[in-house]
Formats: C-alpha cells, sequence, structure tokens
C-alpha cells in the first residue's frame, strides 16, 4: 500500500510519521492544537512567541509504506530530539522523503521547491485546519473497541480484518465497512497509542562499523541502501524475495518467504500490534468479566507460598518440587506484570532476542516529552499519547516487585516420561488467578489436540483455544491459549505466561524465526517456562552460568530409575545389509525382549536402511511380524497404531518416531548409534521410550555400535547422572 507521510511540529518540536488514513490525523491534530488553546486562553505559551500552535507538512504523493517508514525514521536518526526551526525542519524531511523514495536530489536542496511538494496545514486557529464536517473522525467507543480486540496480536492487514470481523457488533461494523472504515478506525488507535501500525517488512538502517563510521562520512552513509527486516519472524535480508507489486507501484518490492506459510508479510503491508496501556486496561476488563477471577480480589493470591498453587493437582514428589520451584519464578512476575511497560531492558539472550527491535518507530505517535510534560494540556476526551521516542525508555524493573528475580527464563529439565503436562498445571492455574493470559507452545499438532481435553478439564472455568494450521478457533479470544509454534507469529506481547514445549525439537531447534516469535508472544517482564528432557548444551550452559532459572526432574511419574543403556559392539549396518547377515548378538537380544513380551524399537540412521533391515530380520525371526517405517512412509501412521496394537512386534525406525510416541511395555534397539545422526539428545530421547509404563518400568535399552563415541558416553552419563539424583532425593519408590 501507499501511505502519506507527514512532519507535525508543536512548539518547535518536530516528528516525521505516516499515516493511512490522513483525515483521521488532520482532525486528531486539530483538536490536539483546540484544547491548547482553550487551556491557554490566549496568553502566550511557555513564555515564547508562538505564531501557531501546531504545524503540519505533508509529503503530497503517497508514497510505499517502506518508503515513508525509511523516511520517517531517517528523518528522525538525523533530527529527531533537536528543537528545529520549521524551515530547517521542512529541509530535511524533504531531503529524507526523496532518499526514501527514491527520487534523485541532485543538486542543491531547495527549500521553496521543497514547499512545492509539500502541503503546509497550520491547526490552532480557531476552525484552522479542519474539515468541518470531521471527516475521518472515528468514535471513542468504536476506536476502543478495535484495539481491544487487537490486544496482544501481530496482525496482516488481512488478517486484522478477519479477526475484527470475528468480533463484537462494533468491530464487525468497521470490517465490513472496507477500507474506507477500517483505515480511519485503525489510524485513530494508533495515534492514540492503543496499536501500533507498522511495517510488515521494514527498512533497518545499516549498522555501520565502528570504523566505518569513521572512514564513511554521516552524508555517504545516508546513501546507502537499508536492508530489510520482517517485524513478525524477524527474518533479515537473506529470506526477502523482491516482486513487482501492484499495491505499491514498486518493481521489487519485498516480501518475506521465511513466515510466508503464513500469510505473505510484506514490504508495502501493514502489520498491526495491538498494545498499549489502554488496551491493557481493556482488555484486563475482559479478563475480570471472564471466567478467571478478578484481578484486584486475586492480589491476595500474592501472600500465597507456591506450595499452596502445586498442592491441589496430586503432583508426585519431584513434580511438586519442580512445580514449586517454577512459581517462585512465575508468581512475581505476575504480580507486577499489570504495571510493565512495553520495552524490556533485560540483557537479551540466545533464547530471547532483544524486543527492542520492535520499539524504535518513529511512525509511532510520538510527541516531545515537553509536551506531554504539560498536565495542563492533557484532558479526558483525547488523552495524550505516550511519549515513546527511540531515545526513551522506561525502567521496568522498578514497576516489578524487587523479589522478581533476574533470570528471564526458567527450564523445567524434566525426563522423559516425568510427566510435564501435570506440572504445568500450576502455573496455569497461578496466571489465571492473577487475571492473565497463559500459552503453551507445542512443535506438534497432536499434542495440541491431546492437550486440548486435558485442559478443559482441569480448567472448566477458562476459555480454552486450539490453534493450528486450519484451527476452527483462530480468532477467538482465550484464557489458555494451546497453540503449534507457527501460530506464535501472530501474536505480540499477548501472554502473561508462556510455555515453550520441547524447545529443543523440530521445528523449534535451530529455527530463530520460532525464537524471535517465542520471545516476542510474551508480555515484557512476563514469565517464560522452557520445557526439555534433553535441553541443548548452550542453554545447559547458561543454567551453570545462572542466566536461565531451572529445576530438575530427575525420576519419572511412575518413580523407577531411568533405564540405562548398554553399549554393545556391532558392525555397521550397511556393512549388515552388504552381507546379509545379522550379528548373533543382536538377534540374541531381540529373541530375549521378544520372549519376555516386549515390543521392539529398532532405530536406524538412514531411511534406505528401514525396509532392508526389516526384511533381513523377518528371515532371521520367522513368524515375527516386522514393520518398518519414516519420514518417507505414507502409512507411518497406521504403521505406528499397528505397532502399538501389537501388530507388529518389531518396528524398524529413523528418529522421526525418537520422541512423542508412548508404547506401553517396549525395549529400544538402537543401531549405529555411533552415527552422526545421533547426537545425545537424540539417543537420550529415543532410551526414553523405554519402561513408560508403570506395569514394565525396567525396560531395556541397547546402544549397538562399531565404536563408543561421546555422544553415547554422554547419552549414559545423563541418564545415569538423573537415576542418581533421584535416589539422593528419595524420589525412587523403595526397591
Ligand atoms: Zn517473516
Ligand atoms: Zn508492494
Amino acid at each position: 500500500m501507499r501511505v502519506q507521510l507527514y512532519l507535525i511540529g508543536v512548539d518547535g518540536c518536530w516528528s516525521a510519521r505516516w499515516s493511512i488514513a490522513l483525515e483521521a490525523d488532520k482532525v486528531y491534530w486539530g483538536r490536539k492544537a483546540e484544547e491548547r488553546r482553550k487551556v491557554q486562553g490566549g496568553r502566550k505559551f511557555g513564555g515564547r512567541e508562538r505564531e501557531e500552535s501546531i504545524v503540519m507538512h505533508v509529503w503530497r504523493t503517497p508514497l510505499p509504506l517502506s518508503a515513508a517508514e525509511e523516511a520517517a525514521v531517517r528523518w528522525s536518526e538525523e533530527n529527531g530530539g533537536r528543537e528545529l526551526e520549521e524551515r530547517a525542519a521542512l529541509r530535511e524531511f524533504v531531503k529524507a522523503a526523496q532518499v526514501a523514495g527514491g527520487i534523485e536530489a541532485g543538486g542543491e536542496m531547495n527549500v521553496d521547491k521543497g514547499n512545492g511538494r509539500t502541503e503546509r496545514v497550520v491547526f490552532g486557529e480557531r476552525g484552522a485546519g479542519q474539515n468541518g464536517k470531521n471527516i475521518g473522525f472515528v468514535e471513542e467507543e468504536c476506536v476502543r473497541a478495535v484495539a481491544a480486540r487487537l490486544y496482544g496480536r501481530a496482525a496482516l492487514l488481512s488478517e486484522a480484518q478477519e479477526l475484527l470481523a470475528a468480533g463484537p457488533p462494533a468491530c464487525q461494523a468497521v470490517a465490513a465497512g472496507g477500507w474506507s472504515a477500517l483505515a480511519p478506525a485503525l489510524q485513530w488507535a494508533a495515534l492514540r497509542g492503543l496499536v501500533r501500525l507498522r511495517c510488515a517488512v521494514a527498512p533497518q538502517q545499516p549498522t555501520a562499523s565502528p570504523l566505518g563510521r569513521l572512514l564513511l562520512p554521516a552524508p555517504m552513509r545516508r546513501g546507502r541502501p537499508w536492508r530489510r527486516r520482517c517485524l513478525r519472524c524477524g527474518s533479515g535480508e537473506a529470506r526477502m524475495n523482491r516482486t513487482a507489486c501492484a499495491a505499491c507501484g514498486s518493481s521489487a518490492c519485498a516480501y518475506c518467504e521465511a513466515c510466508l506459510t503464513m500469510g505473505r508479510s510484506r514490504e508495502c503491508g501493514l502489520l498491526i500490534h495491538g498494545g498499549g496501556e489502554a488496551g491493557l486496561a481493556d482488555a484486563q476488563g475482559a479478563a475480570m468479566s471472564g471466567a478467571a477471577p478478578g484481578l484486584a480480589a486475586s492480589r491476595a493470591h500474592r501472600m500465597h507460598a507456591p506450595a499452596a498453587f502445586a498442592a491441589r493437582w496430586g503432583l508426585s514428589p519431584a513434580q511438586q518440587a519442580a512445580a514449586e520451584a517454577a512459581l517462585s519464578y512465575v508468581l512475581p512476575r505476575l504480580g507486577g506484570v499489570r504495571h510493565s511497560s512495553s520495552t524490556n531492558q533485560n540483557a537479551p539472550s540466545r533464547w530471547a532476542p532483544a524486543r527492542s527491535i520492535t520499539h524504535h518507530s518513529a511512525s509511532q505517535p510520538t510527541i516531545c516529552a515537553s509536551l506531554n510534560q504539560q498536565a495542563a494540556l492533557s484532558t479526558a476526551d483525547i488523552p495524550d499519547t505516550q511519549p515513546i521516542t527511540s531515545s526513551h525508555t522506561r525502567d521496568t524493573e522498578s514497576s516489578r516487585p524487587s523479589s522478581a528475580p533476574s533470570v528471564s527464563q526458567f527450564l523445567i529439565w524434566a525426563v522423559t516420561g516425568a510427566g510435564k503436562t501435570e506440572m504445568v498445571f500450576p502455573l496455569i492455574e497461578a496466571a489465571l488467578s492473577f487475571g492473565g493470559r497463559a500459552l503453551i507452545a507445542t512443535p506438534r499438532r497432536d499434542v495440541v489436540l491431546e492437550l486440548d481435553p486435558r485442559l478443559r478439564r482441569a480448567f472448566p472455568g477458562a476459555a480454552v483455544v486450539t490453534l493450528y494450521g486450519g484451527s476452527e478457533q483462530r480468532w477467538e479470544d482465550g484464557d489458555i491459549t494451546i497453540a503449534t509454534t507457527h501460530q506464535l507469529f501472530r501474536f505480540h506481547e499477548r501472554f502473561d505466561l508462556v510455555i515453550i514445549d520441547e524447545l529443543d525439537a523440530f521445528p523449534y531447534h535451530g529455527d530463530p524465526q520460532l525464537h524471535y516469535a517465542a520471545a516476542k508472544a510474551g508480555v515484557p517482564g512476563g514469565a517464560v517456562i522452557l520445557l526439555s528432557a534433553t535441553p541443548p548444551r548452550a542453554m545447559q550452559k547458561s543454567v551453570r552460568k545462572g542466566q536461565i532459572g531451572c529445576a530438575r526432574v530427575p525420576v519419572r511419574f511412575h518413580r523407577h530409575p531411568l533405564p540405562v543403556p548398554q553399549q554393545i559392539r556391532m558392525p555397521r549396518v550397511a556393512e549388515l545389509l552388504a552381507k546379509h547377515k545379522l550379528p548373533r548378538l543382536l538377534l540374541a537380544r531381540l529373541t530375549s525382549s521378544l520372549a519376555r513380551g516386549a515390543q521392539c524399537f529398532v532405530f536406524v540412521q538412514q531411511i534406505r536402511h528401514t525396509e532392508p533391515l526389516a526384511q533381513l530380520l523377518r528371515t532371521a525371526l520367522p513368524g515375527i511380524p516386522i514393520g518398518a517405517t519414516s519420514s518417507k512412509d505414507a502409512e507411518r501412521p497406521q504403521h505406528v497404531l499397528a505397532f502399538r496394537n501389537r501388530e507388529f512386534r518389531v518396528l524398524v525406525t529413523t528418529t522421526i518416531l525418537e520422541r512423542g510416541v508412548t508404547v506401553p511395555f517396549s525395549d529400544v534397539f538402537i543401531l549405529d548409534a555411533d552415527g552422526k545422526l545421533f547426537d545425545e539428545a537424540s539417543l537420550v530421547q529415543m532410551a526414553g521410550r523405554a519402561g513408560r509404563s508403570k506395569d514394565d518400568p525396567n525396560g531395556r535399552v541397547y546402544f549397538f555400535a562399531s565404536t563408543s563415541n561421546q555422544s553415547q558416553r554422554r547419552a549414559i552419563a545423563q541418564i545415569k547422572s538423573m537415576n542418581r539424583e533421584a535416589k539422593k532425593n528419595g524420589y525412587l519408590l523403595p526397591q
């Protein structure tokens, strides 16, 4: 889309912005000026002579959104925070618009020439700058309804339309009215600081190295093209594609291919971030009238010890201890969260991308702090917008209870089969009792579907929303949201408690977009709980350094120790297949497991080994039904089901079944355990398939390999250390 770029000056304090509905801005600034005129009552303001109150220079030609954004940021970078004389401000404005808009500046800049390109509007003289009919004005009630509906969302324009269309009547009317109703409503909400209108793929100032800054003077740096960054998923220039675009007229309009499956995020498209203090108040009101107990009343819960929340869920001693530790982290963050501002000053870590990148835009409704400090100017009718300038950050820590720990996230490191879902119930209960919202993000859709009924049963009074690709609850608001990880792209600072399940698993692991999305889904200063049986080493290091809080659950829910893998020498699978011969030791162990009635998982590295190995096993173990599956297997669900139902006694598989599949009474055979596709985490996960049920807690696990490598040794050490810890803490059942 194209938008209107303008410069607004209040008492020599200028800022550059853009608008999707300029008439709304004109009414807004006209009213601002009117208030000032009334308050001043004709006397000169601030002891200085002012010819007029508020002046606007509009760039006549609508610019592609990203060009307008870039011009506004360029202008602020070079002039923001200084008091400027009008001609100087305008001269810089023309320059910024020309550079960003790709208009050849050429020769000496001429203000008069610039004036021809801009329209000057003066507000504050009686009736001046007003269009009389209030075109562009949107009723307060409507603005607030729209803002409340968008609260905590990160929505592309089309998504915002769907969201509003599925909302209360006031929002439906806006959505039904098309662009001419939607644009002013969104623009008003933005002017009021209730939502933020962003460029979905935003121009980023090139960051010059200190040396570059020395060698390249500012005017020359100015000429360098700005890179693009997707504000929805955080992807940079490397993930941008460019196409000719009818919407903005550009021949190379960038869009983000990284989050394309969630709709096209492009540089001339809007990304709407719902938020702001007033939006928060509305959302809070909604939460209080809903199922969750009232916020004020629930303040008393802060007096409760973590144990009080953890008590009623029937947890095992190890689960209870971990839940209490997590609650000590969560509770202080819920208490102060309603007062925290939108700027997170926690040191960013690898797991929490800096939020500050989302808070610097010059397109925000920014008026100079000097204006805001004139308390007499703020009225109940049109409150001042928040003074969020690039240099202005508020201290979030001071607004939170001093007991809030300094770690930004908390890891629950629970062994496979520990019953982690039960452990997060008390955390969710705590969040709801503070009137907060909770999110559980998990990589797999089947886990989402499985959690849904369990949470509904556990929290009958709460609204539970389940989100995945194609979910029918797509635009519903809930107290508890369960979502697949990609759905996180659609949220912005919404949840007080964010729980991320299996953070080390595909697709989450190694995907910076999902880390970015997870970090921005929670409110700043809120609680982030990470769940994993096998946290990555970098995270384990952060735990040791005290950067991330952590509770270990070293024992399974049935309170038996984890089966410790046995290492057995064996040639590589490729060799066995070439020779059509299986080693005696492997067959002996398999026969023994089958004899005791166990189901046998046989893990291999390569997809191409699964079926040939199954064939070889069928020959060697006549009469035993043996199946094979992999990510390439079209009938995988049926094959897994057949294995679960004991129609197959042996299943040859790749790491595709390393987690998530629980088959009672099973033993685990890992072949080529020294292969490079099986790392420590993967080995621990595969080993975790054995001994899951309380009727057969002592399953068997074998590492078959030609060599013993570090991954195997570390996996075994990790399992043994968990068992030792469980024993030391008295978590194991007496033998
Ligand atoms: Zn993206
Ligand atoms: Zn475009």
